[in-house]
């Protein structure tokens, strides 16, 4: 999602006449644009900012801007406590950037933390993403859940779906530029609704789009997902097997206290349906451990389900107070070693699981779409429909190309053909 944001403000920018630089010491603007979900991502950007700060101390024409969440959440605090930042816009603020940056440059600091504008359209910019093969449409924006330890409510406003129309016109820019996989972002993007198109017929609108070889949505909530959602992954032949669907706690009593409206049972249903209609269905989550009062029981629980549904790849998170929300109030805090304990012990789990469902493929033949260079840059890399990624030899195919590989040998976090 932010990175999808972080594009649409330089989109917008470079339609205005910006140019990018690679280098932030040859900046006039410097944009930082920060997530506030957890307190690690907080501490990040934090830092990143002192640097910046460092250069507005040298150079005081330089326009020091902070987005996003973070931003929403501190407001003009973020200017009182850095006088260095000339610009402060939330999440839904972001469509303004241009506007608000000729604002600072009349040498006002500006704060733009408004919750009600709905979202709009990206600056027509041809050949932006030329060059790139996957790109990301954010169809809502929002979220109405108040999950218990969640501030996105907070930062992002409520739900606002976007106009399909919109959406579609979106989609054949990204194709005109050499886009080939298209993901569909929201917060809880199966939420969809605009007049009477719901997530759906979204989805139908996109995949039929000329072009779209490959078509994903994320995140979706397990409280939400539909068995004709569900269905569309045996019927929409461009919509890839695979789902990101957070499961967060393995025990019904934490996803209880977490707010999170649907039972343990439910969400192992929802993955025997889903591997129902697409056996080869690939299955991925986000999971927390020490929310407040999780006991030693709980913790187990999450493991069990770890073990049963086997996921093909798991983010996985200490739970962190985040200010305001209801999960902060809780009694029953877990120390930080303890959480440190648990994620290590869930962590190890998932790495054997993936590590053996991995090995299961070698000798099987993939379709791969080929992405880019790989990190090492000494070979190609791509990603399966079911989004294991693996490495290939750059002499056998080209950027944008899907091709027919055979996996030679699997690690737990990719495969080599
Ligand atoms: N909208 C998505 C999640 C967005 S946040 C959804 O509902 O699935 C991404 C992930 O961050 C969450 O799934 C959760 O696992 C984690 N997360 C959110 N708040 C957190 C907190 N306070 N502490 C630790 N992890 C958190
Ligand atoms: Fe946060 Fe829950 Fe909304 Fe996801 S669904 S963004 S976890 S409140």
């Amino acid at each position: 999602m932010n990175e999808y944001d972080s594009d649409l403000m330089a989109r917008s920018m470079i339609h205005e006449g910006f140019i990018r630089v690679s280098d932030p010491v040859e900046a006039d603007v410097i944009l930082i644009n920060t997530c506030a979900v957890r307190a690690k991502p907080e501490q990040k950007a934090a830092s990143f900012l002192g640097r910046m700060r460092v250069l507005k101390n040298r150079n005081p024409s330089l326009i020091l801007c902070v987005t996003g969440c973070m931003a929403q959440k501190e407001g003009y605090g973020f200017i009182k406590r850095f006088p260095e930042i000339d610009l402060v816009v939330g999440p839904r603020e972001i469509n303004r950037i241009t506007a608000l940056l000729k604002r600072v440059r009349t040498g006002d600091k500006v704060v733009a933390t408004d919750l009600n504008d709905v979202p709009s359209t990206p600056a027509p910019s041809p050949g932006y993403f030329s060059g790139k093969v996957s790109g990301f449409i954010s169809v809502m924006e929002g979220c109405n859940n108040f999950c218990a330890y969640c501030i996105v409510p907070y930062v992002r406003g409520r739900e606002v779906s976007r106009n399909p129309d919109e959406i579609v016109a979106e989609a054949k820019d990204l194709v005109a530029d050499g886009i080939k996989e298209i993901t569909l972002l929201g917060q809880n993007v199966i939420a969809y609704h605009w007049q009477d198109v719901n997530f759906v017929q979204l989805l139908r609108l996109v995949s039929e789009i000329k072009g779209v070889l490959r078509l994903r949505f994320t995140t979706s909530h397990p409280k939400d997902l539909s068995d004709e959602i569900i269905r569309c992954f045996g019927t929409i032949n461009n919509l890839c097997p695979h789902l990101h669907l957070p499961f967060q706690a393995g025990s019904d009593n934490v996803l209880m206290r977490m707010k999170r409206g649907y039972t343990r049972d439910h969400y192992m249903n929802l993955v025997r349906k889903l591997r129902a209609v697409r056996p080869d269905m690939a299955i991925t989550s986000d999971v927390m451990v020490g929310f407040p009062g999780e006991s030693a029981q709980d913790f187990e629980m999450t493991l069990d389900l770890i073990g049963k549904v086997r996921f093909d790849g798991l983010f996985s998170f200490k739970y962190s107070d985040r200010p305001g929300t209801l999960a902060a109030k809780l009694p029953g805090k877990i120390p930080e070693d303890e959480k440190r304990r648990r994620l290590e012990i869930l962590q190890g789990l998932q790495k054997q699981i993936s590590l053996e469902k991995n090995v299961q493929m070698e000798g099987n033949r993939l379709e791969v779409l080929v992405e880019g260079k790989s990190r090492k840059g000494n070979q190609l890399t791509g990603r399966t429909g079911t989004n294991k990624v693996v490495n290939i030899d750059r002499n056998i195919a080209r950027i944008g190309d899907i091709i027919k590989v055979t996996v030679k040998q699997a690690c737990a976090n990719c495969l080599c053909a």
